[in-house]
């Protein structure tokens, strides 16, 4: 997906004095001096503020127009807020609690275009920090704000990773493994976990490992046979869009030969080493069937059957991993019990060899559908895309070179970047001024490719850049569906090889699908590339509509643009914290979200593993039910 360092703006208006009434006249005079002195200055002041509590000479910092995200840090909630009113508000209410101290930069700050860049660390009462900082003139732009670890509570990873062999003689010495089956056989059964996560893809997996080595009792349970069944399964010619280098697991990154764009079945593989070799409880074979929340215990029940064995867990936490695109939207179309071929959702689509000569509609226009429609035509099928509404497609090179590149590439690698640094400069770009760095982009993408959308208008594909022009990773952060990341069937859409239909499905005959303007198309397989519904529905299929609802949609960012419906969130809805349903919790996304995201979620439940305090700042407000 699409990142650039580049800023449009910086918003720079001038010099700034401001007063801090506890501590006396501080002047930053953040156009003065290098940028690393004008950092220093700044990080002064600031602490200096904060550690008098001075939350109104603290807001002065920051310029009008400025945004401080906070992963954890600061409110235990991944939140962003606006303006200095915004900056105050949290501040009067976290500020005591919070206790930080220490901030200083840990390398060099960087200037372009009228903004200084600061990676900064520091401290809180509950542990330490990581951030970034963007200065201008009138102060600071934006502030990132994360927490990394709880002080106490270190993993044990690094100068704390274990020893592994116990030296000397024991005679009643437990073995690893006769330790590790003592544990399997006792979690669940006489051990209860803390956490239970619903979900074994890549999302429970990722955030599995992470509680495991934050020592928090978790078991991670999924339906399918073996980890990794969740990629295995699906249409043989899948392969991940996005290239290796955003697609690292934590702690345990791909290794130097792995391909750019892994094939499903390899990444199938790597998941259940990784499950192995990070020493992640699982149950496969597992289904959850129920949960329910006892308010007064604070405790769920939740039933599950393993292996055709029914179980009741009862953890304290529950994390949904159940999958962002795991629940399918299977579209109702009259004279579908009529329909005497094949019809599948595009998730249960078993692949092409068996439709080989044979006609195939396939009903959508997004990622899926073109990448079925491209598998269907390589195998000879005749194929006919039906498409309702405008795609954005993106061709996988531009994306990689302008999209992704500074950051997540062989070449950011070589310039000395970082998973771990690209996660954060990423998450550094506060979700309200995202769009202004990727309209620039996709003006270039459009540009580079203009060729190819002038050949797919021609054939009449609609085509869109998102709403204003911000093209794929806006699209998948507002409303995670509409668009292509295109390595090859576009062309076959362009050239005509797949052929093109337009508008919604009247209805199914025997033989043919009919669309509403009376195209009848014949079809022996129809495959409905129609998407997946909000991660509430999981809450409903296991907790009751009631409980979905309370807890409100998942995804988007309220951006009032198509799917995305406003008031503004600041924020992905549900996602990687609190949410309105007590000790519920929703966890997904692409892998790179599963990695970032898995860490700050995890922090979250050790907290309360371990009765740490934890305030939640800013609970977000339900506005839409799916
Ligand atoms: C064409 C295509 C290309 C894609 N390319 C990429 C890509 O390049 N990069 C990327 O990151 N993503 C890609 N994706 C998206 C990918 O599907 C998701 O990122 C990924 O599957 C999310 O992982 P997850 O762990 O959140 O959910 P899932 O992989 O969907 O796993 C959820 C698991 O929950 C289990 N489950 C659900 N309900 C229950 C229950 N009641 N009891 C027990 N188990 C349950 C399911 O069995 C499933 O195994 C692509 C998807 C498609 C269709």
């Amino acid at each position: 997906m699409t990142q650039t360092l580049d800023p449009v703006s910086s918003g720079a208006t001038g010099d700034v004095a401001v007063s801090s009434g506890a501590t006396g006249d501080v002047a930053v005079r953040a156009g003065a001096g290098t940028p690393q002195q004008r950092v220093d200055a700044w990080l002064a002041a600031f602490e200096t503020a904060l550690a008098a509590r001075d939350v109104e000479a603290a807001a002065g910092l920051f310029a009008t127009d400025s945004f401080w995200r906070d992963l954890v840090a600061f409110t235990w909630n991944i939140k962003t807020v606006e303006g200095r009113d915004g900056i105050a508000d949290m501040l009067w209410s976290r500020l005591g609690d919070t206790d930080p101290s220490g901030f200083r930069t840990t390398e060099e700050p960087t200037e372009a275009d009228g903004v200084v860049s600061a990676w900064i660390s520091f401290e809180t009462a509950a542990g330490r920090g990581e951030g970034h900082l963007r200065l201008t003139e009138e102060g600071a732009w934006t502030l990132l704000t994360t927490l990394q670890e709880l002080a106490g509570h270190e993993e044990g990873k690094g100068m704390r990773r274990p020893r592994g062999a116990e030296h000397g003689a024991d005679p009643g010495r437990v073995t690893w493994s006769e330790r590790r089956e003592i544990e399997e056989r006792e979690l669940g059964h006489t051990v209860q976990p803390y956490v239970v996560i619903v979900g074994g893809g890549q999302g429970g997996i990722a955030l599995g490992a992470r509680m495991r080595q934050l020592g928090v009792p978790t078991l991670v349970l999924d339906k399918h046979d073996r980890p990794g069944d969740q990629w295995r399964k699906r249409y043989k010619s899948l392969c991940l869009h996005d290239p290796v280098w955003y697609d690292h697991l934590p702690y345990l990154p791909f290794p130097d030969n792995w391909p750019v764009f892994a094939p499903k079945d390899k990444i199938g593989d790597w998941l259940e080493m990784y499950t192995k070799v990070m020493e992640v409880p699982y149950w496969s074979k597992t289904t959850c069937t129920s949960a329910s929340y006892d308010e007064t215990s604070g405790e769920w029940t939740v039933e599950v059957v393993r292996d055709g064995e029914p179980i009741t867990l009862r953890p304290r936490q529950l994390v949904l991993a159940t999958g962002m695109s795991g629940k399918a939207n299977i579209p109702s179309f009259p004279g579908m019990e009529r329909f005497r071929g094949d019809q599948h959702h595009s998730s249960a689509h078993p692949g092409p060899d068996a439709y080989a000569g044979r006609k195939a509609v396939v009903i959508g226009a997004n990622n899926s559908a073109h990448d079925i429609c491209g598998a269907l035509w390589e195998h000879g099928a005749d194929v006919t895309m039906v498409q309702r509404s405008s795609t954005h497609i993106v061709k996988s090179d531009s994306l990689m070179e302008l999209g992704l590149g500074d950051l997540y590439s062989e070449r950011a690698v070589a310039a000395g970047m970082t998973t771990h640094k690209a996660d954060l400069t990423f998450a550094s770009l506060p979700y309200r001024i995202m769009h202004e760095f990727q309209i620039p982009v996709y003006d270039a993408i459009r540009e580079r490719d203009r060729d190819f959308y002038d050949r797919l208008e021609k054939v009449g594909f609609d085509l869109d850049f998102g709403d204003d022009g911000s093209g794929l990773f806006m699209k998948y952060l507002r409303r995670g569906s509409g668009y292509y990341i295109d390595v090859g069937a576009a062309e076959l859409v362009a050239n005509g090889d797949v052929a093109l239909a337009h508008g919604n499905v009247r209805e199914l005959t025997e033989t043919s699908v009919i669309l509403e303007d009376g195209t009848e198309l014949e079809a022996d397989v129809v495959v409905y590339a129609t998407g997946y519904g909000s991660m509430n529905g999981w809450a409903a299929d296991l907790m009751g509509q009631e409980v979905a609802d309370k807890v409100g949609k998942c995804w988007g960012l309220g951006s009032d643009t198509t799917k995305d419906p406003g008031p503004w969130e600041g924020e992905q809805r549900n996602m990687w914290k609190p949410t309105r349903q007590e000790g519920l919790w929703f966890h997904g996304g692409n892998l790179h979200q599963s990695r970032h995201y898995s860490l700050y979620l995890a922090l979250q439940l050790k907290a309360r593993y371990e009765g740490i305090p934890t305030p939640v700042y800013g609970l977000q407000e339900v506005h839409h039910l799916s």
